[in-house]
């Protein structure tokens, strides 16, 4: 059995230096079941930041699921096949009917790098304007756009960054509008026409900004009287991680152009997509084309099908919405024992709790912290543009005893000196 360390070597050796592991001592991780994954000695490392593992690492239903399809028939996707129709269906059924189509992609990045090639067609624009933590996607098209990147590259005359708010206020909703309606008003001044604005349906990389819920709405307002499109990035809140319904746009009472979604869609196989405005996918499809070799195969949309089989059969949703207001109350408690606590904010099962000492941002802390808690086996990391928000986001299949045994390693690792 290699070690760790001799694998972090092969690693490097054969994959080069670009990709980043988790923390400081990465886990070699050799098996996943439900909410806890397991290393090579057999320890079981409490997952809380896995929202791929959407349904539970290793859900049976959905082993079966595509170890049924696999043995049938699985293709490039320009053949004619039924299984991505069956998937189409079942989940557009859990959208607003306005959002009436969908278009499958492998990841994430593929599918907001879709929405807006959509959104440029149909818009005749380039100018986007995203959050200034925003992370959107690994392409050379968003990572103009994905500023939590930290490229050395200057931002590109097309974007716009405005800053994610910072309270729950009445008037956050306002105060953001402004910064959004700003942005356009400064892109037309450079003479750049709008295309979209591209945002987190709760601002996950900017430090996990929930509410008040509602607040994006005027910020849409502006952005389509500026003549832009709003592309709703939903791949880390949707699924039922808000605990209020399938999507995070719902909690701000508007519906999205376009949808993108990815991560927990296929608990762990490669599936992503874009839903969308049919009148715009008729646009874009008489302007041009588009086919993605893997992106909806027959396998990864009966891996779908599973996931929301399963999200329905064991309420899920209602289980996110329980489990992460109970889980932020007993966050929220940690206050009057450690100074260092700030804030705990989110919705559902998607959490974050932000450090602080004094005013200043803790990133120090909150690195430390997060190594700590792997050591005492829960895994959680970090986001923020302070780097000082602690991000929660288990699979939804997470229960009340999980959330103690998160609670009581935090107070445990806050107390040690060196935090
Ligand atoms: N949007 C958001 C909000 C994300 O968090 C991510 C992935 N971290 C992406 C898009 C890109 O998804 P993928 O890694 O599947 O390409």
């Amino acid at each position: 059995e290699a070690s760790t360390q001799e694998l972090i070597a092969r690693r490097n050796r054969l994959l080069g230096p670009a990709y980043r592991l988790f923390y400081e001592q990465p886990v070699h991780v050799v098996r996943g079941e439900d909410v806890w994954l397991y290393d090579a000695a057999g320890n079981r490392y409490l997952d809380a930041y896995n929202n791929v593992a959407c349904v539970g690492h290793c859900h049976p239903h959905v082993i079966e699921a595509i170890a049924r399809q696999a043995a049938v028939l699985n293709t490039h996707t320009r053949y004619l096949h039924e299984t991505i129709l069956d998937y189409a269906e079942r989940l557009l059924a859990t959208f607003p009917v306005d959002l009436g189509q969908v278009m499958f992609t492998c990841t994430g990045s593929e599918a907001n790098d879709l929405a807006l090639r959509v959104a440029r067609t149909c818009t005749g624009g380039t100018g986007v304007v995203v959050t200034r933590t925003a992370y959107h996607g690994v392409t050379g098209a968003l990572a103009d756009l994905s500023p939590s990147l930290g490229l050395p590259e200057p931002t590109a005359p097309h974007v716009r960054l405005v800053s994610a708010p910072h309270s729950a206020d009445d008037d956050t909703g306002k105060i953001f509008a402004s910064h959004v309606r700003a942005a356009f008003e400064d892109m037309a001044r450079s003479g750049i026409r709008p295309a979209a604005l591209l945002v987190d349906t709760i601002f996950s990389s900017d430090g996990v900004f929930a509410d008040p819920p509602g607040f994006l709405r005027p910020a849409v307002d502006a952005a389509r009287a500026a003549g832009a499109l709003f592309i709703a990035d939903e791949v880390q809140p949707g699924f039922g991680r808000c605990g209020e319904g399938m999507w995070g746009f719902a909690r701000h009472g508007v519906v999205p152009d376009m949808v993108t979604m990815g991560k927990p869609m296929g608990n762990g196989h490669p599936i992503a997509a874009m839903a969308a405005r049919p009148d715009l996918l008729k646009e874009f499809g008489a302007r041009s084309r588009y086919f993605n070799t893997f992106g909806g195969n027959p396998v990864s949309a009966a891996a779908g099908m599973a996931v929301l089989d399963v999200i329905e059969r064991q309420r899920l949703v209602e289980n996110a919405r329980r489990t992460g207001t109970y889980l932020r109350e007993r966050l929220t408690a940690l206050r009057a024992r450690h100074e260092l606590v700030a804030e705990v904010r989110g919705a559902g099962l998607f959490i974050g709790v932000e450090l602080r000492r004094g005013a200043s941002p803790a990133a120090g802390e909150t690195t430390k912290l997060v190594n700590a808690m792997r050591r005492r086996h829960v895994l959680i990391s970090a986001a923020g543009p302070g780097a000082n928000v602690l991000k929660i986001r288990p699979p939804l299949t997470f229960g009340m005893e999980h959330g103690d045994l998160l609670v009581e390693a935090l107070d445990q690792a806050l107390q040690e000196n060196s935090i």
